[in-house]
């Protein structure tokens, strides 16, 4: 794999977005990960200059639940890529009135509904704890609200994503609930996804698309599928556009943290960690514990 080091940039297609249009060279690339089978191939190809990879996060043929979803076999094959920075896209409900389906937003906090999802690749033997005050990476972020902008896309820069288990839409009084909390948008994919990354040192942000306005909304009634798809696939195209656009624009160095999340976080020493387990995350960890200084440093 040494030969594909180099920076990359990752996008996630969820539902409605199969496949990243606008690559060249494409190629399909299977892998293992230490935490098992990712949702499909991993799809290589350039924009330009840039690398990018690209990840059905259902699977081609959507046939994975939220729940089902291996995120660390995902996430950890865009690190194994050098995929440095990962942009999200989900379909999401608006949980307020003044985001209107077909909106894009971009959530700049999580709230975390799911459960008994594996959430780290830390553990067996390794402990860390990385910063997540500020679950994604702000300059990236702030790049695609911009070009959203740009493009004259109505969105929403920043607000609260709430994570559910799925794979049911909410109750009404969990809907109304949740209102009450003050979140902006809800989905059941994207938790795991930003701890991940984070853990991952990989610079993520969502492109939330706006779907429809969950089932607290008085003209909404249920959410039901076939809707839910149908504003879908209007709203990948602005999507697809969007993401070559943002795509075009990175470069340079990051000055962000993401890329040094890990420093300082992982509690347990070198030599009280077993050696499969550092085996394992030798991709993530392996600069903290070497001597030399340009590792320390960077
Ligand atoms: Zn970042």
């Amino acid at each position: 794999m040494e030969n594909r080091e180099e920076r990359a940039i990752g996008v996630i297609g969820g539902s409605g977005i199969y496949r990243l249009e606008g690559l060249e060279g494409r190629r399909e690339i299977h892998l293992e990960t230490p935490f098992g089978k990712p949702s499909d191939v991993f799809v290589e190809g350039w924009v330009g200059q840039r690398r990018c990879v690209f990840l059905a996060r259902h699977g081609r043929y959507h046939s994975i639940l939220p729940h089902e979803i291996n995120y660390r076999a995902n996430i950890w094959g865009m690190k194994k890529l050098g995929v440095e920075f990962l942009i999200s896209v989900s379909a999401v409900g608006s949980m307020r009135e003044e985001i209107c389906p077909g909106d894009l937003v971009f959530p700049d906090q999580l709230f975390d509904r799911t459960r008994q999802r594996p959430s780290s690749f830390f553990g067996e033997g390794v402990v860390a704890h990385v910063s997540f005050g500020d679950p994604f990476c702000m300059d990236l972020l702030e790049l695609l609200y911009r070009k959203a902008l740009e493009l004259g896309y109505r969105s929403h820069r920043g607000g609260t994503y709430l994570c559910i288990e799925g794979p049911q839409f909410s109750t009404k009084a969990e809907s109304r609930i949740y209102r009450q909390w003050g979140v902006d948008v809800i989905g059941m994919t994207n938790l795991q996804e930003a701890k991940l990354a984070r853990e991952a040192e990989i610079c993520m942000a969502t492109v939330a698309l706006v779907t429809d306005y969950d089932c607290w909304h008085q003209e909404e009634g249920e959410v039901n599928v076939e809707s839910v798809l149908e504003v879908m696939r209007a709203n990948v195209e602005k999507a697809q556009r969007l993401i070559l656009e943002v795509v075009g624009e990175i470069s340079g160095e990051r000055s962000c943290g993401c890329g040094r999340s890990l420093d300082g976080a992982i509690m347990t020493p070198r030599e009280a960690i077993p050696a499969q387990t550092y085996q394992r995350l030798s991709l993530l960890i392996e600069k903290y514990f070497q001597n030399s200084q340009e590792s320390l440093g960077e």
